[in-house]
């Protein structure tokens, strides 16, 4: 009998490999991640809790090519109160622990050379300072826009719900950030491109490669449901933005059949678009168990 296929968590690309690991679960309230899309219309697409939070991953992915590894986006981490923990249903049972994911994997916290930082909200950028308040990957370089330092250390009423200093601050401690003013290759055919909307300077990650390009989505499309353009979430800074930004590269990703890689989907993590009559949707990529 055939296995029944699970959805794939690992893919290569040229010379890469593509690895989704696992951080931790946790939840968001549904009317926030669906911003203006009614609740009939998302209610039916993933289970509800009864505080209206719907489940969520986040899902840091390893990257691996000739001679460098990369983990873009290290996770919420471990450094969270019980309040916290609480409010957003943080848990890392079931595996759902980057360190133990990357031991998984057969990585060494120092045998990684890159750590990429979409933007830093916590949900994102938590993971990148270990239990000891030092920077996780000690030999990294950590990449993230100038523009998100800036917007993390303001703090300002719009943005403080969304920061937090200490999750940025050991970083420049320890001299390891690369903070870049716009796109930034960080090895060949590996990018950076900031693009903003859902946060000051939101990037995507892009790997182009002679046999493909692969494309991490970060708050620009988080989950699967989030690829109908105007599926924006209520978090984003800029909804009009976030529109441009969409319409600008979810057509060229579905039309070019990029490898789609999600941060926040709990099920599907890896992907493509889509595009059927004008609109975009999800098609996730399974193997056998
Ligand atoms: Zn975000």
């Amino acid at each position: 009998m055939d296995a029944e296929p699970v959805a794939a968590r690992e893919v290569r690309l040229g010379p890469w490999r593509l690895r989704a690991l696992r951080d931790a679960r946790f939840a968001l309230d549904g009317g926030a991640m669906f911003g203006v899309v009614p609740r009939v219309f998302w209610e039916r697409q993933t289970p509800v809790h009864e505080d209206h939070t719907i489940p969520l991953a986040t899902t840091p992915w390893l990257l691996q090519g000739e001679g460098v590894t990369v983990v873009v986006e290290p996770g919420l981490g471990r450094r969270w109160g019980e309040k916290e923990r609480r409010i957003y249903h943080i848990s890392h049972g079931g595996g759902h622990d980057l360190q133990e994911s990357l031991a998984a994997a057969g990585v060494d916290l120092a045998e990684v050379d890159h750590c990429i930082l979409s933007h830093l909200h916590w949900d994102h950028a938590g993971g990148a300072v270990g239990e000891d308040g030092r920077p996780l990957f000690p030999r990294a370089r950590y990449w993230c826009p100038e523009v998100e330092v800036q917007a993390c250390l303001a703090r300002d009423h719009l943005r403080r719900a969304s920061y937090r200093v200490e999750d940025l601050q050991p970083l420049l401690d320890a001299g390891c950030l690369e903070a870049v003013p716009g796109a930034a290759e960080i090895a060949p055919g590996l990018r950076l491109v900031p693009v903003g909307g859902h946060s000051d300077g939101v990037s995507l990650v892009l790997l182009e490669t002679a046999e493909g390009t692969a494309c991490f989505w970060s708050d620009v499309v988080p989950t699967r449901l989030h690829v109908p353009l105007p599926w924006i979430m209520a978090y984003d800074l800029c909804a009009a933005e976030s529109w441009r930004v969409r319409e600008e590269w979810i057509p060229r990703a579905a039309r070019e059949g990029w490898l789609c890689l999600l941060y926040h989907d709990p099920e599907e993590p890896l992907g493509r678009f889509r595009e059927e009559g004008g609109r975009f949707r999800w098609e996730g990529i399974f193997c056998k168990s």
